[in-house]
C-alpha cells in the first residue's frame, strides 16, 4: 500500500487541507489504514468529484480506494454486477454496456467511483422514476471503526446510514449493483428552447415516463423577460430499430467522444461572466426552437462535461462552489426568486441546471426529495459570495428545502438539521457504531454531523 502526505481539494478546488494518504490495493490493508489511523481520524476517498470538503481530512488519514478497482464478477442473464467500492462508473459502463446493461443511475459524470456514488447517493437525470444511486445497491461490505467489515443489506439502519453517509459510518469496501438491461449505447432525445424559467419548468413537469431522462440547462446570465430560459433535453435509451442500419451492427459500442486537442487551445481562466454570456447566446439560439427523435450517445448526453478533460482549467486557479439545492413541490415562488436574485445581481453563474426529483430514498442524510433542484457554478472569488449563499440557504430552508451536502462547501451548521431532519438519528447510530468517532472529515467537523 502506497503512504504519502498530499494536499487535497474537491473539484471546487477550494479549501485544500493536508492529510496521510493510504491507498490500499487489498481489503486487508484497508483494514490496516483504518486502524492505522492517528488521532485525527480517517475517510475514504474515491475519484474527488464531490465539489467540497466531503473526502478532506485535515490533519488525519484519507483512504484513497481507487486502487480497490476490481470488477469481481458480472452475471449477464440478471445484470448483478459485484465490484469493489473504488471502480469508477466509467469502466462499469465500459464492462457491462457490450452484455446489454447499463447503471440504472449515473450522475453528470462518470468519473467517480462505486463507494462515492453511494457515499453520497447521486442522484440522474432519471431520479423520478429511478431514484438515486442506493436504490440499485443489494448489499454491501463495510469496513467499520472497530475494523470488522459487515455485510450490510437495504432495509437496516446501517444502510440507510451509509447510503448517502458521506463516508461517516466506514469505508465501503464493495457492493453488489442492479443493472438495467439496454438494447443500445444510443438514446433518443427530443430538445426544446424555453423562452424563460416557467416554460423550462412547465416542460419539465410534462415529462412522461416515456422520456425519463429529463433536465434543463437554464441561462443564469440571460436578464429581463428572459430570465431563467433554458434549453430542455428529454431523452430514453432508444430501442434497435431506432439505430440507422450501420449502427445497428455495433449498436452496444460505448462512444465517448473526447474532446482533448481543441480543449487544450482554450487559455487557463478565459470563462468568466463575458465569455459564458456569450457562450449561453450561441447556445440558445444554436438550438432549433424544438427537435425531436435525434441519436445521442450515452456519454454526449448523460456526461457531456467528460468530453473535455479537467474542463476546470477553463474557470481559473482560483476555484469555485458549486450550490444546488431541492425545494418541494408548492414551493416554486422560492426557486423563482433564487433565479431572480442571481440575475438581478449578476452573478457570474454557470452550469445552471434544473432538474425534477421524484420519491426520495430510505438514506438518512440522502439529498433528493420530491420536487425541484436548480444547481450552479459560481467563482470562489466573487465578492459577496458568502453573504449571497447564507441568504439562499435561509431562503431554502424556509422553504423546507435543503442543499446538497457533497457538493457543498460552506454551509453554516444550524441549518444542517433543519435542512435533514433525521441527522438526529444518523448522529446516534455514529455514536454506537463508531463511539471514538473515527470516521470524521473536514465536512462532517464544520457541520457538526
Ligand atoms: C462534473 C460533475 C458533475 C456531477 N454531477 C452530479 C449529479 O448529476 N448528481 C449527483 O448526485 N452528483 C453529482 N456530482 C457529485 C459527485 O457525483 C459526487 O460527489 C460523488 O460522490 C463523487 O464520487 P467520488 O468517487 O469522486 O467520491 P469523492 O468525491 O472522493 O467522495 C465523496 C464522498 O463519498 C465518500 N466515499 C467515497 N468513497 C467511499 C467509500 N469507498 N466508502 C465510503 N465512503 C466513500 C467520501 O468520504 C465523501 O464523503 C457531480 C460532480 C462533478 C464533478
Amino acid at each position: 500500500m502506497s503512504v504519502d502526505t498530499v494536499s487535497l481539494t474537491g473539484w471546487g478546488r477550494t479549501a485544500p487541507t493536508t492529510a496521510v494518504r493510504f491507498r490500499p490495493r487489498t481489503y486487508e490493508e484497508a483494514v490496516v489504514a483504518v486502524r492505522g489511523r492517528g488521532p485525527r481520524g480517517v475517510v475514504a476517498r474515491g475519484l474527488g468529484r464531490a465539489h467540497g470538503d466531503a473526502a478532506q481530512n485535515a490533519g488525519g488519514s484519507v483512504v484513497d480506494m481507487t486502487a480497490l478497482d476490481r470488477i469481481r464478477s458480472v452475471d449477464p442473464a440478471t445484470g448483478a454486477v459485484v465490484c469493489d467500492a473504488g471502480v469508477s462508473l466509467h469502466r462499469l459502463i465500459e464492462t457491462v454496456l457490450p452484455l446489454g446493461w447499463f447503471l440504472p443511475v449515473t450522475p453528470a459524470t462518470r468519473r467517480i467511483t462505486v463507494g462515492g456514488a453511494i457515499g453520497s447517493d447521486v442522484h440522474g437525470r432519471n431520479h423520478r422514476t429511478a431514484g438515486s444511486f442506493s436504490r440499485h445497491v443489494r448489499a454491501l461490505e463495510l469496513l467499520t471503526a472497530d475494523g470488522d467489515v459487515r455485510t450490510v443489506l437495504p432495509g437496516t439502519d446501517l444502510f440507510d446510514a451509509t447510503a448517502g453517509g458521506l463516508g461517516l459510518t466506514g469505508v465501503i469496501l464493495s457492493a453488489t449493483l442492479a443493472l438495467r438491461p439496454v438494447s443500445t449505447s444510443l438514446m433518443t432525445v427530443d430538445t426544446v428552447r424555453t423562452a424563460d424559467l416557467d416554460e423550462a419548468m412547465a416542460r419539465l413537469a410534462t415529462s412522461g415516463d416515456a422520456a425519463p431522462y429529463a433536465t434543463a440547462r437554464i441561462d443564469l446570465l440571460a436578464r429581463g423577460r428572459a430570465t431563467g430560459r433554458a434549453v430542455v433535453t428529454r431523452g430514453e435509451h432508444a430501442p434497435l430499430d431506432a439505430l440507422p442500419a450501420r449502427a445497428r451492427r455495433t449498436p452496444l459500442d460505448l462512444r465517448t467522444g473526447r474532446r482533448p486537442a481543441a480543449h487544450a487551445l482554450i487559455p487557463e481562466g478565459l470563462f468568466g461572466r463575458t465569455a459564458d454570456t456569450l457562450l449561453n447566446e450561441l447556445r440558445h439560439r444554436g438550438t432549433l426552437p424544438s427537435r425531436t427523435g435525434e441519436l445521442r450517445s450515452v456519454s454526449a448526453f448523460l456526461h457531456p462535461l467528460d468530453a473535455v478533460p479537467d474542463w476546470r482549467r477553463v474557470r481559473g486557479t482560483g476555484g469555485f462552489v458549486q450550490y444546488q439545492f431541492a425545494v418541494g413541490y408548492g414551493h416554486e415562488e422560492t426557486l423563482h426568486r433564487i433565479v431572480r436574485r442571481l440575475v438581478l445581481r449578476r452573478c457570474p453563474a454557470f452550469h445552471g441546471m434544473l432538474e425534477r426529483f421524484g420519491d426520495g430514498g430510505p438514506g438518512w442524510l440522502s439529498f433528493p426529495a420530491p420536487g425541484w433542484t436548480l444547481s450552479f457554478g459560481l467563482p470562489a472569488a466573487m465578492p459577496g459570495l458568502a453573504r449571497l449563499l447564507d441568504d439562499l440557504d435561509d431562503e431554502v430552508a424556509a422553504a423546507g428545502g435543503r442543499v446538497f451536502l457533497a457538493k457543498d462547501a460552506r454551509l453554516r451548521p444550524e441549518l444542517t438539521e433543519a435542512m435533514y431532519p433525521r441527522l438526529p438519528e444518523f448522529r446516534a447510530l455514529r455514536r454506537e457504531l463508531d463511539p471514538s468517532g473515527a470516521f470524521t472529515s473536514d465536512l462532517s467537523r464544520r457541520l457538526a454531523l
